[in-house]
């Protein structure tokens, strides 16, 4: 019987000064104090991290970043090392975001560097994949996501595969207020977690796959009772600490 952490991981994208941030988890956390049953993860702008630290220190929230460097250190102006996340508390970072991919040209290959350097020093990456709409309406959306699933993560060893988490993230529902069908999200979560037995056998009963598209408070309940959804990845419904907070509450009935 599996044996999985449900986990629900707010993507706040570029929004948000330090201030706001602050702000934001003085609510949160009343919010969410109760809650025991999910893993909760606030995904913040690196500047909001180290100010979030000192918030969130000792509570239920886990912070992460939304991107990091392939490389360890160096020469790499303008990029966040791993380590350099670590130092914030950060425990989770996220790879491979379609708006990485579609707006700043990462490609499989950088991802999968990336989700190896998180695993070496100690992140847990929440690797995204997901098809376009037009991939979708070619019947070509099952194949895609495999591809981009086989490319990231086939490289990396069993053991490490076993800290991951995949979010399943269909372009065409993130951001649009457009979500995938639970039926639609239970089956490509189902084909990830055959292409994650393929690459690791029986351990990939274990990763957490999320959702993340249009994720609110009134449809999280729904896509909680699939079988091979074991949460979300939030990004608009993210943004206000109530509304993230009843989403949450609805994700892990009491
Ligand atoms: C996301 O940014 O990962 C996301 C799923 O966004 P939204 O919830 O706004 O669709």
């Amino acid at each position: 019987m599996a044996n999985r952490r449900r986990v629900i991981a707010g993507n706040w994208k570029m929004f948000k000064t330090v201030s706001e941030a602050e702000d934001y988890a003085i609510k949160f956390l009343e919010e969410v104090k109760d809650v025991t049953d999910l893993d909760v993860v606030l995904c913040a702008p690196f500047t909001a991290l180290h100010a979030l630290k000192n918030e969130l220190e000792e509570s239920i929230v886990h912070l992460g970043a939304q991107n990091m460097a392939w490389g360890e250190e160096g020469a790499y102006t303008g990029e966040i090392s791993g380590r350099m996340l670590l130092d914030v508390a950060c425990t989770y970072v996220i790879l491979g975001h379609s708006e990485r991919r579609e707006m700043f040209g990462e490609t499989d290959q950088d991802i999968a560097k990336k989700v190896q350097q998180a695993l070496a020093v100690g992140l847990t990456p929440i690797f995204c994949c997901g098809e376009n709409l037009k991939l979708r309406e070619e019947g070509k959306a099952a194949e895609w996501v495999k591809n981009q699933v086989d490319s990231a993560l086939s490289g990396i060893s069993k053991d490490d595969l076993k800290r991951i988490i995949v979010a399943y993230e269909p372009i065409w529902a993130i951001g649009t207020g457009k979500t995938a069908s639970s039926n639609d999200a239970q089956e490509m979560c189902a084909n990830i977690r055959g292409t994650l037995t393929e690459l690791m056998g029986p351990a990939s009963e274990n990763v957490p796959i999320l959702y993340g598209g249009s994720v609110k408070a009134e449809n999280i309940g729904e896509l909680m009772q699939e079988p091979d959804v074991d949460g979300a990845l939030v990004g608009g419904a993210s943004l206000d600490p109530l509304s993230f907070g009843k989403l949450i509450k609805n994700a892990s009935p009491m």
